[in-house]
């Protein structure tokens, strides 16, 4: 997808901290971090975001939260993560390529 800043961090246009990647999706660190550990979970297929999930985009996203899950145990914050996706304006959502936020490393704070 031409000016998506994630399809372009894919194809290496843009460079990014790559923390995991296979077939199906990749994970790299948010350039703004909000907690000691803090990526994005991506699928190469460009999907705008979660209300575009259809049939075909099931399993993966049950691939990428098999990857969060293992990535917790691998990387070492298995004892607490959250895992979040902005849809829309009104959820604050500024790329607009499906993307899982994984943060950790902290006590998270209640939100709203
Ligand atoms: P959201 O606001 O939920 O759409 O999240 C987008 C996230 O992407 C934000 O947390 C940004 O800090 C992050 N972000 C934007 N551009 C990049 C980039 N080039 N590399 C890594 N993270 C990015
Ligand atoms: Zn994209």
């Amino acid at each position: 997808m031409d000016n998506c800043i994630f399809c372009m961090i894919l194809n290496g246009e843009i460079p990014s901290e790559k923390v995991y990647e296979d077939e199906l999706c990749v994970a790299f660190k948010d350039i703004e971090p909000l907690a000691p550990t803090h990526f994005l979970v991506i699928p190469r297929t460009h999907v705008s975001g979660a209300s575009e999930i259809g049939p075909e985009m099931e399993p993966v996203v049950g691939h990428i939260f098999g990857v969060i899950a293992k990535l917790a145990k691998e990387l070492g914050f298995a004892d607490g993560y959250r895992v979040v996706t902005n849809c829309g304006a009104d959820a604050g959502q500024t790329v607009p390529h499906l993307h899982f936020h994984v943060l950790a490393g902290k006590q998270l704070g209640s939100f709203n």
